[in-house]
């Protein structure tokens, strides 16, 4: 029988928008696991750090380097659980990642479980799985972020105050509702790379006070320029019709399928369910784009304001000593425990009934599971089998994620 805890070896991929070397906080917690060789290049960019069994980007176990997807195949029962199984299949259900994010991400959806599954049917290549993908996004330090559509009142007095946008609207005069929402998008993404750059340069003419309580549009744009171009009309989107939400360490935002959403900056941890499908249409080469009559087609009207964007924490019952939060998106497979020890303190997490992946972000301590101590310490990763118990103790302090299926 396999040990239900194990200490894992995670990689970094390196998407040109991750942050370089030691400034990324995804390879730097990817390098304190030992002995993995893992090396950080100080001229590469290091975006996520994928701590799963998702094929892509493997985790392995640290002891035997061997993948932690054959390990949790061998050994089904014991891991993830007979209910985990029937309702997942024999797979761990989630994906959790560190991402470093040095400049926007493509602005993207994930596509709903329907599209998914049609999708992948079409294009197995492109869209590796037949599943949806909602996500949170945990902010470990200041994390800015596009999410889910403005208020159709704000886009309106936008769009009424501002000239330049008049072109994108489908008649003079229009009441936004999300038929109007939808059409100005498709507008946006589908107009020339003459019409993004002179509406650019039109908008940055405007003084401030015209765009009313939306006047960070102003500070943001001649940003998103630099990254990415003036020809990209994912300035337009995001910054017109999208949230923007400026976060501090330990607030989070939940992402539905097919919600748009484009991530800004910050280091955050990321959990979603276990899926790769994505469709990108601004923030990349118009090259790389997707086809956008299917992402407009797609695109889902909640959430519809910055609060729904927002994921809040709630008590766990899986807490004994209440040193943990919970992190609970409606309609996911996961999960997310938030442990957080200041010096010498305890906390013991009762037995989950499925797979849980559990990684510190801060300090050291020991953990003590299924009848074995352990070091764990920032950077350390360890995957925990269904109905075990876990126990920290933190003379320094500790900060710890565990993220569940059950
Ligand atoms: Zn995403």
């Amino acid at each position: 029988m396999v040990s239900s805890v194990f200490q894992l070896q995670c990689s970094c991929n390196n998407y040109p928008w991750g942050k370089k070397g030691q400034k990324s906080l995804a390879a730097s917690l990817c390098a304190k696991t030992p002995n993995t060789g893992f090396e950080i290049d100080e001229s590469k960019e290091y975006a996520e750090m994928w701590m799963g069994d998702y094929p892509v980007l493997p985790a392995k176990s640290l002891k035997s380097g061997e993948e932690l997807h054959k390990i949790v195949d061998d050994n089904k029962e014991q891991l993830l659980g007979k209910t985990c199984i029937d309702k997942f299949g024999g797979v761990v259900p989630f994906l959790p990642k560190i991402l470093s994010i040095s400049k926007a991400l493509p602005l993207q959806i994930h596509p709903n479980k329907e599209l998914a599954a049609q999708l992948h049917k079409q294009d197995p290549e492109k869209f590796t799985d037949p599943n949806h993908k909602p996500e949170i996004a945990i902010a470990l330090g200041p994390f800015e972020v596009f999410a889910g559509f403005k208020d159709n009142n704000d886009i309106q007095a936008l769009f009424s105050a501002l000239p330049p946008l008049e072109r994108f609207l489908p008649r003079k005069d229009v009441n936004f509702d999300n038929e109007v929402l939808k059409q100005v998008c498709y507008k946006i993404l589908t107009a020339s790379d003459e019409e993004i750059r002179t509406t650019q340069v039109e908008l940055a003419k405007i003084p401030k006070e015209k765009y009313g309580k939306q006047a960070y549009i102003v500070d943001l744009l001649p940003r998103l320029q630099e990254q990415y171009s003036k020809e990209d009309p994912g300035n337009l989107v995001a910054l017109l019709t999208m949230n923007f939400l400026s976060l501090t360490a330990g607030e989070a935002i939940y992402v539905p399928a097919d919600a748009p959403h484009a991530y800004l900056s910050g280091n955050i941890v990321e959990c979603m369910a276990r899926s790769n499908n994505v469709l990108n249409t601004g923030f990349c080469p118009r090259a790389d784009a997707d086809s956008i009559e299917l992402f407009t087609s797609a695109l889902t009207f909640s959430p519809h304001n910055a609060e729904e964007v927002k994921l809040g924490t709630s008590k766990t019952e899986k807490s004994m000593h209440g040193k943990t939060s919970v992190y609970a998106p409606p309609m996911s497979e996961f999960n997310m425990l938030k442990t957080s020890l200041q010096d010498g303190g305890k906390e013991t997490i009762r037995a989950i009934g499925g797979p849980s992946v559990l990684f510190a972000t801060r300090g050291s301590g020991t953990l003590v599971a299924d009848g074995d101590t352990h070091e764990i310490k920032e950077g350390y990763i360890f995957f925990v089998g269904q109905g075990v118990e876990v126990s920290y103790e933190a003379p320094s302090g500790l900060d710890v994620y565990q993220a569940y299926a059950e």
